[in-house]
């Protein structure tokens, strides 16, 4: 068998430009939406990962707030800022990128912005609005995951589904998506016994664990759904590094159904989904309806 490519790359320029258009039609209301990225620190992935934020939030035409703060910034100079952000009338989104140096108290930061503009999902309102199955704003890589895989396969309920990962960020709120659509779900972990045999009993299998290509082929059942969140740079042999999975693609691709690329899988539907929540944060501040984010809710 050879699986079918779960293009992340092209359903997420579907979702982007659905989020242009929406964007667009604010603006004739007076309306531009607005999103604030904070990093504090040089991490060299994190600056990476902002630039290409504020670069795709302007594409789509919303307004993109930047604040670079020095790794020694005070843990009440980084709160005060949260605080001006969530009182800023022009920012309906407010993201901290993360990790945050270690002096700082992450929880703490997160839990200070307005959850109405907390457009990771990561504040514990929507964490507990999520885990309860009420309207939340939801973390953005897992909603990626679940826009791909309800594209694929339709409903997903009764369906089988491992996640291997626990982390707040991914692995919890996957499995919360996941039940709330009315999977079975397990999730593993390092802990977790024969995570082989675990996994053939998936449909639907997600690796988000950061270890490269720890999931191979005797881990699937034949037809599975597989989405591999992981992105692990590994030495290319010539002084050169490259990207990889979770998930050993070559040989996984002649077992599975479907699975996501890497790179061009579910990295793309991060920021997709980032755009999304911000639109959704931005007609919420507004009153408005959001039935043209219908694909991404
Ligand atoms: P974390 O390190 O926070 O969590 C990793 C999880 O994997 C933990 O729950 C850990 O278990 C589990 N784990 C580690 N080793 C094993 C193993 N050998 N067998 C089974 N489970 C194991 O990572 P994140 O959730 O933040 O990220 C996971 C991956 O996804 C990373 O590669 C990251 O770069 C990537 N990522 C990709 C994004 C995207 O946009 N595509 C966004 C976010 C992350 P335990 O809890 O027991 O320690």
């Amino acid at each position: 068998m050879t699986a079918k490519l779960l293009d992340g790359k092209a359903f997420a320029k579907g979702v982007s430009a659905e989020i242009t258009k929406s964007v667009a039609s604010l603006k004739q209301q007076g309306i531009t939406p607005g999103l604030a990225v904070v990093l504090v620190g040089e991490d060299a992935a994190s600056e990476v990962y902002v630039r290409n934020k504020g670069l795709q939030t302007k594409a789509c035409g919303m307004n993109s707030f930047e604040h670079k703060l020095p790794a020694q910034t005070s843990e009440a100079d980084l709160l005060a800022l949260i605080g001006r952000l969530n009182a800023d009338a022009s920012v309906h989104g407010i993201l901290v990128q993360l990790p945050l140096p270690s002096h700082l108290n992450a929880d703490l930061v997160i839990n200070t912005i307005d959850p109405a503009k907390d457009v990771d999902g990561f504040h514990i309102s929507n964490v507990g609005l999520l885990g309860t199955g009420q309207r939340a704003l939801v973390p953005c890589t897992p909603l990626g995951c679940l826009m791909l895989l309800r594209d694929h396969l339709g409903s997903l309920a009764g369906l089988n589904a491992v996640v291997v990962g626990r982390s707040n960020i991914v692995g919890k709120p996957l499995a919360q998506l996941l039940l709330n659509d009315s999977c079975t779900v397990t999730i593993a972990h390092s802990r977790t016994r024969d995570l082989p045999s675990i996994c053939r009993g998936a449909d639907i299998l997600i690796a988000a664990v950061g270890r490269p290509e720890l999931i191979t082929a005797d881990y699937i059942k034949p037809g599975a759904t597989v989405i591999d969140v992981g992105i692990n740079r590994v030495p290319a042999g010539d002084g050169k590094t490259r990207l990889v999975g979770d998930v050993d693609f070559a040989s996984v691709s002649k077992v599975a159904g479907a699975i996501t690329p890497v790179p061009g899988g579910v990295g793309p539907m991060t920021i997709a989904c980032l755009l999304a929540n911000t639109l959704t944060a931005c007609c919420h501040a507004h009153n408005l309806s959001e039935s043209a984010l219908s694909s991404a809710s």
